[in-house]
């Protein structure tokens, strides 16, 4: 299973996905805001029942 930071850049306003611990934005090369922690196999639809 891969380990991938999901992150967002505020001044490109992008998002993306990156196997490191501390990615940079693809556009501008800049630091990024991670939106969530480091997890395996990252899924944007499956949501919790709770
Ligand atoms: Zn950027």
């Amino acid at each position: 299973m891969a380990v991938v930071a999901h992150w967002f850049c505020g001044l490109c306003e992008v998002e993306g996905r990156d196997a490191v611990k501390e990615p940079s934005c693809w556009n501008c090369g800049g630091a990024v805001t991670v939106t969530a922690r480091p997890s395996l196999e990252w899924t944007d639809s499956a949501l919790p029942d709770e």
